[in-house]
Parts: structure tokens; C-alpha cells; sequence
């Protein structure tokens, strides 16, 4: 639909890549990331381009008539990571690199932008650009992404549905569309819990409350959630990561302290699992005599994907790039994305795309890997998908 379009300016946004790439941001922090997104964004011409939230940054492109609104969604920061892919234009901004492929989401968005902006006669309604920051920062001192902050400041307002889409470095198949109905990220919660006894001499614990026994007592019985609460279908990870107590070998310790991680494929697990910490919690409570704080901490939901998004773009990427761009996923991917949170939050239909690029490396270096570099080429296939994909939507 605009191929020749995004041709013309291909040169340009590989300079643009390269040059977003050179200069990554961690999250909550991605200033000068935002001031030129702006900048080319009101150069392409779009309507209403605002700053949201400090680094954030919305914008419109509206067509010819009256019509739905559909929303792109980029993501914008980078990961503290310490570049080495060896490529010409790798981080110059040490510690930090775009080691998640977010770069190239934004110049891909650009160009969406860049040839909608001269092609509004192609389609009715609006096209809704979400550029957003902080996507990486959801673990685990702040489990709340961007998506939140982007959606308290307007992101989804009068929005019928919203796409994105996320690269991963591939061999196998690079230049296709992963596409999945249904749950195609995993969803993730928090979880930190302290314990509180009494200390007692070694010699007589039944003066005391041991922390650590029932601590331990806990751990066991939280993985009963995994094995007795959910249907094994819809399997449930249980990661305890972290455990501490006691002084001495010889004193019956008196706090005790872990924290863990569940993931799910299935959101309403999260209420369930939820449920059934307090309520172990709570029985060890009452046979240890010690007491529980539980710290629960939502972190990102699954990402849902839309039926009846994913059959438009089956057709669309079908008929625009040909029946072996799109590549159908069997299983969601392991990872999590606050994505979800434009569609949880508002009930709209959301689809999210797995892009696969050629890595520049022999071999494939997974996301958040210091050697993780994947090529521009992707970004003519990532933008071409994104534009004919809304505006199909908003024609149909
Ligand atoms: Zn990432
Ligand atoms: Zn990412």
C-alpha cells in the first residue's frame, strides 16, 4: 500500500535509527529520545503533538472524513546494558544501550507517521501515534510501565483499538509477522513477603516463633497454587528469588524475609494466585505464631490479542507482502509486555505483533543481550505492516 512511499524515505530513517541507537535512555529518563520524536513528528506534519508524562509523547494523524480511531503504539527506552555488537553506530552513551530492539521501534513508527501524514486521503478517521516510555522499567522496583502513565494522560482516549508491534532477532524466518490469537505475552506479579517471630535461645524453641520454619513452611505451600489451584493447561511459573533470616545458628530467628514472581498465560490466574498467598499467609499465621506481611505488587498483564484484529492482519500483511510474511505462532512468547495495559485497562481491542529481523550477527543473540543488534531492512516490513494494517481498520 506504500511501499514506494517508505522506499523514498528509507535512506532517512536509517540515519534516524542509527542515530536513536547511538543515543539510548534508560526509562523514566528518555528526554532527549522525546524531543526528537517531536521534532520529527511535527515536521511530518501530524496534529496535536504533545509531551505527556515528561518523555512521553502523543500525537494524531487524521484522514479524509469522519471515522474510528485506531492507536500505534511505540515503545522508546533502552535497558542498562553495556553495548558490544561492534556495529558503527553502537551507544555512545556507556551502561545504556537499545539492547531490546526499541530503537527500531521508534524509527518504524516515524515512518508510519511520515507516509500517513502524506497519504490522508487513503483513509477515514484517525490514526492515534503513542510513543511511549518506560516500557523496560516494570521489574522489579516499580512494576508499573509506562502504559499506565500514558493512559492516565489521555493515551486511549477515543481510541477503538490499539496495534503494536515488538522485533526479535531471527535466522530462521527474518522478514516475518508472528501472529497469535489470544494471550501472546505471559503476564507477571510480585510478590514480597516478611516475616515476623520471636528469637528464642537454640536450646528452647518453644519460648519462641521461627521465622525461618515458617518461611519455609510457605515457600512449600505456594507451590501447591501452581500444582492444585490452576488448571494445569494454563500453567502457572512460581520463581521465589529471594530468601533471608536469622543471625546465628544457635537463635530461633525472629524475621525472615523472600520475594518471588508468578507468571501466567491467563489474566484471571492473577486473582487466584493473589487469593491464595493471603490465604496461605494467613495459615501459617495461625499454627507458627508468626506473623505475615504480604507485599503484592501487579506487575503486567498477559497480552490478549484480538481476534479480529489478527484476522485483518492475516489479510492485510497477506495481500500487501505476500502469504509468507505472516508466520502464525503456536505458543505465546515467554516474555511480558505492559502493552497489555491499553486493552486491560479500557476493554478495547488490542493486537500485538512479533516482527522477526535479521540479526547482523552469525547468530542470534536474544533480546536484552549486549550483543542483540538487529538490521534497518526491518523497518520498510515493520512500517509497511503497521500503515496498511490501520488503514484497512479504519476503511473497514
Ligand atoms: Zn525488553
Ligand atoms: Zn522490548
Amino acid at each position: 500500500m506504500f511501499k514506494e512511499a517508505i522506499e523514498k524515505y528509507y535512506p532517512e530513517m536509517v540515519e534516524i535509527r542509527k542515530d536513536f541507537h547511538r543515543h539510548p535512555e534508560m526509562s523514566w529518563k528518555e528526554f532527549r529520545t522525546c524531543e526528537k520524536i517531536m521534532g520529527y513528528l511535527n515536521e511530518y506534519g501530524a496534529e496535536n503533538v504533545r509531551c505527556v508524562w515528561n518523555t512521553g509523547v502523543l500525537a494524531e494523524i487524521t484522514g479524509t472524513g469522519e471515522g474510528k480511531c485506531i492507536a500505534i503504539r511505540a515503545d522508546t527506552d533502552a535497558l542498562p546494558v553495556n553495548e558490544e555488537t561492534g556495529v558503527d553506530f553502537a551507544s555512545e552513551n556507556p551502561g545504556v544501550m537499545h539492547a531490546c530492539g526499541h530503537d527500531l521501534h521508534i524509527t518504524t513508527l516515524l515512518t508510519v507517521a511520515r507516509v500517513l501524514c502524506e497519504n490522508r486521503d487513503k483513509f477515514k478517521g484517525t490514526v492515534r501515534l503513542i510513543f511511549q516510555p518506560a516500557e523496560e522499567s516494570g521489574c522489579p522496583a516499580d512494576p508499573t510501565g509506562g502504559a499506565k502513565h500514558m493512559c492516565e494522560y489521555g493515551a486511549m482516549d477515543g481510541v477503538d483499538a490499539v496495534i503494536a508491534l515488538h522485533v526479535t532477532p531471527s535466522l530462521d524466518k527474518p522478514g516475518t509477522f508472528g501472529l497469535k490469537k489470544g494471550v501472546i505475552t505471559s503476564g507477571f506479579d510480585l510478590y514480597r513477603v516478611d516475616v515476623k517471630g520471636t528469637e528464642a535461645h537454640g536450646s528452647q524453641p518453644q519460648k519462641g516463633n521461627d521465622a525461618i520454619l515458617a518461611i519455609s513452611q510457605f515457600i512449600v505451600l505456594l507451590q501447591q497454587i501452581v500444582s492444585r489451584n490452576i488448571d494445569p493447561l494454563k500453567s502457572v511459573i512460581l520463581t521465589v528469588g529471594t530468601l533471608s533470616g536469622g543471625t546465628v545458628v544457635n537463635i530461633i530467628p525472629g524475621e525472615a524475609t523472600c520475594g518471588g514472581c508468578f507468571r501466567y498465560y491467563d489474566n484471571a490466574a492473577a486473582d487466584v494466585i493473589k487469593t491464595k498467598v493471603d490465604d496461605i499467609a494467613r495459615g501459617i499465621e495461625s499454627v507458627s505464631g508468626c506473623k505475615f506481611t504480604v507485599d503484592a505488587k501487579r506487575g503486567y498483564a498477559c497480552v490478549d490479542n484480538d481476534e479480529g484484529l489478527v484476522n485483518l492482519a492475516v489479510k492485510t500483511l497477506s495481500s500487501e507482502l505476500g502469504e509468507s510474511a505472516v508466520c502464525m505462532m503456536d505458543e505465546p512468547a515467554s516474555g511480558s509486555e505492559d502493552f497489555s495495559y491499553y486493552g486491560v485497562s479500557t476493554g478495547k481491542p488490542q493486537m500485538l505483533m512479533w516482527l522477526n529481523a535479521e540479526p547482523y550477527t552469525d547468530e542470534v543473540y536474544a533480546l536484552h543481550s549486549n550483543k542483540c543488534i538487529m538490521k534497518h531492512e526491518i523497518i520498510k516490513l515493520g512500517a509497511e505492516g503497521l500503515a496498511s494494517i490501520a488503514v484497512n481498520y479504519l476503511n473497514s
